[in-house]
């Protein structure tokens, strides 16, 4: 079976996880989001690349979600006694080691798709990891500081201001211009089944589908494409995601970013099927009046380390792709 997944980083990894253990014999190709990218200290960093990469190949800091486990940080305190920041970014020693790599190869000339094959040829995740695009995309947000309205990066707004200050717009600087990497066309083309994991659905998921050529792959693809919700119990179960949902006019409920991705079949949409918590039990029907088929089931990744639940919501998931199938 040849499985699609786009992810972001910390939700998209964690269900990967669960995934691997759902369908082991399965293929697995990722389309990570790569609008998250920072230059920083002259070097590339690919926060959710990194995050798929390190928690697939058992480098990720566990209860962090991201970075390096056993990390120092020596290089940021070497860099901050020369006054050099940022100083809200946290970039440990050893992941400095991945930007490095990452940098060098890109200056030598090859395209981020390539690095991260080679990156991966360490950490072994398990899975096909392709970024969206080898090409430049940055999501800036649009936000008003002090009665002044501006653009900054997303990190700056996600991690510098903790999403506190109104955001009017998330804009996927570059996304217009750019095409998707070698092989994330074909993997949808060719793909069984197709996940939505419960990332992101405006700054990782939407990002990705703003790569000219990949919403339509998927809109017209021959696999059954199937969403798990981020937002439960009226709110993201990690992070901020309310708030750039908002600045996109959308609800946070589980059935509103179903409505947002919208019915694929006879509509302009990307859902076959949905899932939502249990807790959202009343939100199946308005997702299926809107012609996406829903479930309610446990949609918690408490034990994110072993992955169990992950790996139940991934065997949710496959059968109620099964189901669209077989309908
Ligand atoms: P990021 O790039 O690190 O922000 O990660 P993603 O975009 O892949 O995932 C972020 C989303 O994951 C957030 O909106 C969270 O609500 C969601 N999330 C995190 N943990 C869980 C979980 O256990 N269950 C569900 N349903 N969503 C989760
Ligand atoms: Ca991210």
């Amino acid at each position: 079976m040849r499985i699609v997944v786009l992810a972001g980083g910390i939700g998209g990894a964690r269900f990967l996880r669960g995934l691997k253990l759902a369908a082991p014999d399965a293929a697995i190709t990722v389309i990570g989001n790569t609008g998250d990218d920072i230059h920083l200290f002259g070097l590339q960093v690919c926060p959710d690349l990194d995050t798929v990469m390190y928690t697939l190949g058992g480098g990720i800091d566990e209860e962090q979600g991201w970075g390096r486990r056993d990390e120092t940080h020596v290089v940021k305190e070497e860099l901050a006694a020369y006054g050099v920041g940022p100083e809200w970014f946290g970039l440990g020693d050893r992941d400095f080691a991945t930007h490095i790599v990452r940098t060098q190869m890109l200056g030598a000339g090859y395209p981020l798709s390539a690095v991260t094959e080679a990156l991966c040829q360490r950490w072994k995740p398990g899975v096909r990891l392709l970024p969206m695009t080898d090409d430049r995309v940055e999501t800036h947000v649009a936000v008003t500081i002090d009665g002044e309205r501006r653009a900054v990066h997303f990190q700056e707004y996600w991690v510098k201001l903790r999403a506190s200050v109104d955001a009017h717009a998330v804009v996927p600087v570059g996304a217009e211009q750019s095409s998707p990497a070698p092989g994330v066309l074909e993997a949808v083309a060719e793909a069984d089944v197709i996940l939505f994991p419960p990332s992101n659905p405006v700054v990782s998921v939407g990002t990705i589908l703003a790569v000219p050529g990949i919403r339509e792959a998927i809109a017209g693809a021959g696999a059954p494409v199937i969403g798990l919700s981020p937002i439960v119990g009226d709110a993201p179960v990690r992070g901020m995601a309310d708030k750039v949902l908002a600045a996109v006019g959308v609800e946070s409920s589980a059935a509103a970013v179903a409505e947002h991705y919208g019915r694929r079949e006879g509509g302009s949409g990307l859902l076959d099927g949905w899932l939502v918590d249990t807790v959202d039990e009343k939100a199946v029907e308005r997702v299926e009046k809107a012609g996406i088929r829903c479930r309610a089931v446990p949609l918690m990744m408490t034990d994110h380390q072993e992955g169990h639940a992950a790996a139940e919501m991934a065997r949710a998931a496959l059968a109620l792709a099964e189901e669209v199938r077989g309908a």
